[in-house]
């Protein structure tokens, strides 16, 4: 797969080269220069198989320059360990469940299938990638899960001293191994300025092969495609199978889906849209945020302004300047009406957010986290009586046990692999927010 930067559409990357820097040199966010697009027949042939199946065939068609046949099926075995469920609330209402992995949130998959991509180029480069990540919580989670005896591959997590819930905290201090976590005297923000003085930082280079394993990477990008084909092929929108009329010699498909998606900084969105232009049949998105609605507004107004995030339940999608929204307007060639036929905005508050986790426990004996409530309340307002809604699920509720025992007392049962998080034994390196301290424990791990 060829790669471009959103600044510069002429000059084209491989796609190792792009999935070690993350972010092109210019700035720039890495597409894909060309995506096959394909029929529905090719889609409604997918039918059946399982979420892995389709992970592999999906990794051969795109990846099949950039990784042997052998690697395509070892990052697949290691990235995709766990399902996709679907779940029906009602006739036309379905959630999809992307919460099933380690780290309980959708985040899981690309951060699996990242780490499992690093350890394949560590291994054909002969050397030890370094992955250095700041985190506020989540990403952090879910990359030093990902990573977690990832051959070839060592990780330094920088988190700002209790500024992180204390589960967070557990999710990646309690792994070792090759997991580091660096608990700095200081701000998510300096957290992240000291990720950025590493890659500067002359003796670090000298030793080290250092990349990062931030959002924007498109290596985190791709596998969440697949989850999207996965899910529609299932439901066969409109008929996907040509040759199976029903006996009025109409389609015997169901109806057109719409995808709801719980967003933040987009790459979820983004990668169904990727999907979409593959082919794949999604009458519309519904980019459904909490009050920090900047891409809601984009699509009703056309005039993009970032803000600084304001603090909401759905934490994970406290974003005020989405760092995925210039993929989205390189998709649709920065035209605002083309992108508002494919995507309808739709926000919510947190009252509204907290109301729709009691209705739909209350009406479906189901049990939403906040991220995935706004998606489900996206769903309600902006899906038609003739089409069929899918809410991606985001997060599993057990990760928010305060709202959700605030709401429903009883309604909460916890996974077992949170309690056992929650047991583990705390391991990190305390350090000042200076580059001196954190350099050292770089040098010396
Ligand atoms: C990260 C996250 C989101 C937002 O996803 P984006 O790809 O950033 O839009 C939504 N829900 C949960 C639970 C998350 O962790």
């Amino acid at each position: 797969m060829k790669l471009y930067s959103t600044r510069n559409r002429e000059e084209t990357t491989d796609f190792r080269t792009a999935v070690i820097r993350g972010l092109a040199p210019d700035g720039g966010l890495y597409m894909p220069s060309s995506l096959p697009n394909y029929p529905r027949s090719f889609w409604s042939s997918l039918r059946g198989k399982s979420l892995k199946t389709k992970a592999r065939i999906l990794f051969d068609l795109l990846l099949d320059e950039d990784f042997s046949d052998t690697e395509r099926g070892e990052i697949t075995e290691r990235a995709f360990t766990f399902d996709a469920p679907m779940v029906s609330l009602d006739e036309r209402t379905r959630v999809l469940e992307l919460f099933h992995g380690p780290t309980l949130a959708f985040k899981d998959f690309g951060a699996r299938t990242m780490a499992a991509m690093m350890s394949v180029f560590a291994r054909q480069e002969g050397e030890t990638i370094t992955i250095v990540t700041a985190t506020s919580g989540d990403t952090g989670a879910a990359v030093a899960h990902g990573f977690h005896r990832a051959p070839g591959v060592e990780v330094f997590v920088l988190y700002p001293s209790g500024q992180v819930s204390p589960l967070q905290e557990k999710q990646f201090t309690t792994l070792g191994g090759n997991i580091t976590a660096l608990e700095v005297d200081g701000t998510f923000d300096d957290c992240q300025r000291l990720v950025k003085a590493c890659f500067a930082d002359g003796k670090i280079r000298e030793t080290k092969k250092l990349t990062t394993a931030n959002s924007i990477n498109i290596a985190r990008l791709l596998p969440q495609m697949i989850y999207y084909i996965h899910a529609i092929t299932e439901l066969n929108p409109g008929g996907m199978d040509q040759n199976a009329p029903d006996d009025a010699g109409r389609d015997n498909g169901s109806p057109p889906v719409v995808c709801s998606v719980p967003s933040g900084n987009f790459g979820n969105l983004t990668a169904g849209l990727l999907a979409h232009k593959m082919g794949l049949p999604v009458r519309r998105f519904i980019a459904a945020t909490n009050v920090n609605h900047v891409v809601p507004d984009y699509l009703s107004d056309g005039r993009f302004h970032p803000k600084p995030s304001l603090r909401t339940i759905s934490n994970a999608m406290d974003v005020g300047d989405p760092s995925n929204f210039d993929r989205m307007l390189d998709l649709y060639g920065q035209d605002q009406r083309a992108m508002s036929r494919d995507i309808h905005g739709a926000w919510f508050d947190d009252r509204q957010t907290r109301d729709a986790i009691v209705e739909v426990w209350e009406r479906y004996g189901y049990l939403m986290d906040p991220h995935t409530a706004v998606g489900y309340l996206g769903c309600r307002q902006q899906t038609a009586e003739n089409e069929q809604g899918l809410i991606l699920a985001t997060a599993h509720p057990a990760k928010f046990p305060e709202t959700i025992t605030s709401l429903l007392p009883d309604a909460l049962d916890t996974p077992t692999r949170l309690v056992e998080t929650s047991a583990g034994q705390k391991q990190s390196i305390p350090v000042r927010a200076h580059m001196d301290a954190v350099r050292e424990v770089l040098l010396e791990n």
